[in-house]
């Protein structure tokens, strides 16, 4: 079968590979879609942690071929949770799974989704409705991070919600704060990903933070970071009101450093939190994809073969870009 693998740091390929066989407690799906997500490209240039010679792909979905146990019998059409927490470590035995010092996820440690076919284990799949557009599937996994994100953030009804970066993980901010019953803005730069994040429930959207203080001069109850670059990271303490909240959950590269003012976040005391993959989330997030109160079909910029997966991991995002999914099979 085909599979698009990070063969060392700047050389990723699309080559044909043995097809998976399942372990035991593992199921073998046929991928449907595999989404390209930030991470692949930080695997890409270093910037991320890697195993080599390992198929990329964790935010994918597809259907049971092998493996099929009584409650998910083949055919089944399931979203893969990636990370595979061991259960025994410190972390894990108090509950925090995110932090497991084990956890071999898939897509990053074992060959993930950017294949025709992928095995990972039968505990971390979630079913999805056979009605549900194919595509839709590959949106669950960023779902469940921003659903951990925003549960930190803990926003109230009427709380004014600012959302930094209109990138998939913003966007899906943007709803879920809606959700949540908050008055929203989105503020990213790029003014197609501004008018989508309006469409999506944000009520404001701005492309820079004196925008942003023109509207709410007393800041955001509740600031969630979804850039991850280190000038909206040094920006969203700044733009929470005084007992506000910060949520960042855009990822700086390794050793990064931003610029922030204990003394502000002290004498205002606004509390921020960093957010952290997607714990005990990715059932909740698979509901709301099949049931479709978290609208993803826009998100879909382009599909793309698996021959093509190599070169768009290889380059930047194009321009106004928010999600290129990977159909292995059309
Ligand atoms: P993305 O597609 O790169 O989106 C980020 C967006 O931020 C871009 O669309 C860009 O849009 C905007 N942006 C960049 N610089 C900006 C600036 N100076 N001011 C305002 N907006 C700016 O990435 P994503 O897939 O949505 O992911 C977002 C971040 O979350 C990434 O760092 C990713 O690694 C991270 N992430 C974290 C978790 C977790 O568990 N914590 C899980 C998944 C992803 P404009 O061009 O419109 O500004």
């Amino acid at each position: 079968m085909l599979a698009t693998r990070l063969m060392a740091v700047g050389d990723i390929r699309t080559l044909e590979v043995p097809k998976p066989v399942p372990g035991p407690g593992d199921l073998l799906v046929q991928v449907e879609a595999a989404g390209i997500c930030g991470t692949d490209r930080h695997l890409f240039r270093g910037e991320f942690p890697s195993s080599p010679g390992t198929t990329l792909g964790h935010e994918f979905s597809g259907i049971i071929v092998d493996g099929a146990t009584a409650e998910l019998p083949l055919g089944t059409r399931v979203t893969c949770d990636p990370n595979h927490w061991c259960g025994h470590c410190d972390q894990c035995r108090r509950g925090r799974v995110n932090l497991c010092t084990g956890n071999i996820a898939t897509g990053l440690g074992r060959d993930g989704g950017f294949a025709e076919y992928c095995a990972f284990p039968a505990m971390r799949a979630h079913k999805l409705p056979d009605t549900l557009n194919a595509l839709h599937g590959a949106f669950c996994e960023p779902l469940a991070c921003t659903l951990h994100g925003m549960d930190m953030g803990a926003a109230k009804p009427g709380e004014r919600i600012l959302i930094i970066g209109g990138g998939v993980i913003g966007l899906l901010a943007v709803q879920l704060a809606h959700l949540a019953g908050g008055e929203v803005m989105l503020l990213t730069r790029n003014t197609s990903k501004q008018q989508l994040g309006k469409s999506l429930g944000a009520d404001i959207a701005v492309g820079t933070d004196a925008q942003m203080r023109a509207h709410w001069p007393d800041g955001a109850d509740l600031v969630v970071e979804c850039a991850g670059v280190a000038a909206t990271v040094t920006m969203a303490p700044g733009l929470a009101r005084t007992g506000g909240r910060v949520v960042v959950l855009g990822v700086l590269p390794s050793g990064e450093q931003v610029n922030i003012e204990p003394f502000d976040l002290l004498f205002r005391e606004v509390q921020m939190h960093f957010s952290f993959l997607n714990p005990f989330t990715h059932e909740r997030a698979a509901r709301l994809i099949a049931e479709e109160k978290i609208v993803v079909a826009p998100l879909v910029s382009r599909t793309i073969s698996l021959h093509e997966a190599a070169g768009a991991i290889a380059s930047p995002a194009p321009d106004g870009e928010v999600r290129a999914i990977i159909v292995p099979h059309r």
